[in-house]
């Protein structure tokens, strides 16, 4: 497989036959397919504007011949599967959202898709499952691992 891909998912909306937004996850991972390397433990977190459901998030890390734009087309398919809402409101409840944070081929930039994701680095609920399972991944675009970016967000006070 030529590329390596570290994708953050999170859901904070249960689902009829997979049932919580936990449960969403994991079923999610198997969406993806064989080709995931590493997995990260399922954290809960606090939700980000005015939704008041809890969010769970996770990162994985995986392999695929999709260039980016391919392999947004498959996370959206995924989405879809799974009865996301598009056009709903920006932090409303969603049974899942997939992005993609980091490649390993650095940059990349086309209309509607921007790899590394813009807001990952202020992000605790991407970056502590994604340290977790790749920290020693560097992001092209501040120079830091995943672990710096994580030890510095942590240590933030605002
Ligand atoms: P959201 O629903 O808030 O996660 O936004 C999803 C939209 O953000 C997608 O339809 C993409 O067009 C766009 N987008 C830009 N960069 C990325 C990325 N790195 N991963 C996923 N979606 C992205």
């Amino acid at each position: 497989m030529k590329h390596r891909y570290l994708i953050a998912l999170g859901s904070n909306q249960r689902h009829a036959r997979h049932g919580s937004p936990r449960q969403v996850l994991q079923a999610a991972v198997a969406a993806l397919g064989s080709k995931v390397d590493a997995v990260s433990r399922v954290i809960d977190t606090a939700p980000l504007g005015p939704s008041r459901r809890r969010y769970a998030n996770a990162a994985v890390v995986m392999r695929s011949k999709r260039d980016p734009e391919r392999m947004l087309a498959k996370l959206k398919a995924i989405e879809r599967k799974f009865g996301r809402r598009r056009g709903g409101m920006r932090w409303g409840p969603r049974v899942l959202d997939l992005d993609i944070i980091l490649w390993d081929h650095g940059m990349w930039s086309t209309p509607g898709l921007n790899v590394p994701h813009i807001s990952f680095r202020s992000r605790k609920f991407v970056l502590g499952p994604a340290a977790a399972i790749a920290p020693g991944w560097h992001d092209p675009v501040s120079g830091l691992s995943l672990a710096q970016l994580n030890a510095r967000l942590t240590r933030s006070l605002t």
